[in-house]
This record gives C-alpha cells, structure tokens and sequence, in this order.
C-alpha cells in the first residue's frame, strides 16, 4: 500500500503517526507452528463450506434461533490467511447477515486495511452467529452450541493466522476467564496445527475508548509480524 493511503487509513483509525522506536519486547516462539498436514483443497471443500453455512443459517440449537431475524455464518475469502473472530451479530449484522457490517465493523475494516488487509481478503466470523437480544454477553450453553460450528469453519479454511477481537471471542476461543489486557502482547496457539492466535480490543470498545486505539495498533502491527515471520519460514 502507497504512504498515502496508509497515512490515510491510520487517520480513520484516529491514530497519529509515529516512527517506532525499539522493536516490541514480547516473546514470539522461536520456531513456527507446526506445520498443518495438507488438507485436500480440491473438490468437495466448497461443497463443505456451503453445507456448513446452510446448517448455521437452518441452527434451532440454542434458543437464539427463536429471536434472531437470521443466522450470520461469516464472510469472505475461503481460502483467506486470516481469521478474524468477533463475539456475536448485533443489530444490524442481524439484519443484513454480514458480520461486522455496523460502525464497529466500518472501524475493523480500517483497522484491517491499515494493515494493508482488504475486509474481501480475509474471513471474519463470530463465536456466536445469532444475535443475542440487546447484544447481551452470550450464555455459556449459547457458546456450547455454537462453538462447533466456528471449529469447522476453521478447519476448512486452515487459517495461517487468526485474530480474536474482543474479550468474548479470546476467552472462549483459549478456554480463560484471564482478561483481555493479560491476553494481549503475545502469540497463543490454537487447536492441533497450533495456529498462531492474537487477541486485541474489539473494534466497538476502540469506539468508545478511542485512547486505547493505538495499543490495538500495536497489537495489529505485532500480528502483521508474526505473519511474516511465519511465510518468510515457509518460502
Ligand atoms: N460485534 C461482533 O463481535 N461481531 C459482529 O459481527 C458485529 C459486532
């Protein structure tokens, strides 16, 4: 991405530029993750990925079903590097079936281009894919139903990262009731290909503490990083 643009960009993102002084302190594994045995990406995958979606989008799992006006199964590119996670639908990603579709969802797709990611270039896909009313916090048998449903998404697309935004989505993603502020700053691993996992504030907090955006910056540039380390291992 041009100068300009990027300067742009970090202007939405409310952030002034700034020249990094000293590279981030925070322990990234010496070694990439395992590498994932190959999944046959031929035939059949996006016939899974279409089953999937029509079991989300038909799901009388949880109650959720009876309140939402439709199921969010998630969008972009299946065969994306980057997983982004977020919590659950609110209103408007209810109504038009697209996560991250509201302000919140217009300041990820800053935050994600700043790091020179267009929102068609990755997947984005929530814990939850129906709307808990009044965007309460989900309920742990909502997450226990729902769940499966991320787990095979990620198994499909086999993400070289992933990005949890928001408390709601690390802790039920890393099994922690730690907080976000000690989740932040390092490299998780995820599942069996121990994909690396990186957790910064949701783009809606970010709204209402727009302070804390350059630490979610950080946090954006530290993923950009452990993404390049990990393709420069594999070239
Ligand atoms: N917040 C989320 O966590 N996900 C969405 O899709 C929208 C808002």
């Amino acid at each position: 991405m041009d100068r300009a643009r990027r300067l742009d960009y970090l202007d939405t993102l409310g952030i002034d530029v700034w020249v990094s002084r000293v590279a981030p302190a925070i322990p990234v594994p010496a070694a990439p993750p395992s590498a994932p045995a190959p999944a046959p990406r031929v035939g059949g995958v996006e016939a899974q990925w279409d089953a999937l979606k029509a079991e989300v989008l038909s799901c009388t799992k949880c109650a959720l079903h009876q309140t939402r006006t439709q199921g969010v199964f998630g969008v972009g590119n299946r065969r994306a590097d980057w997983l982004i996670i977020g919590e659950a639908p609110g209103a408007e990603e209810d109504r038009q079936g697209e996560p991250f579709v509201g302000r919140a969802g217009q300041l990820l797709n800053a935050m994600l281009r700043s790091l020179g990611l267009p929102r068609e270039s990755v997947f984005i896909a929530n814990v939850l894919k129906s709307r808990p009313p009044g965007n309460r916090d989900p309920k742990a048998e909502e997450v226990a139903a729902c769940l499966p449903y991320l787990m095979r998404q990620i198994a499909l697309l086999q993400p070289k990262v992933m990005l949890a935004v928001g408390r709601i989505a690390a802790q039920n993603l890393l099994a922690t009731d730690l907080s976000l502020g000690r989740l932040r700053g390092q490299v998780h691993t995820f599942g069996e290909l121990n994909t690396p996992l990186i957790v910064t504030y949701h783009p809606a907090y970010l709204l209402r503490t727009p302070g804390d955006k350059r630490k979610a910056w950080e946090d954006l540039k530290f993923a950009r990083g452990v993404f390049r380390r990990l393709a420069s291992q594999e070239s």
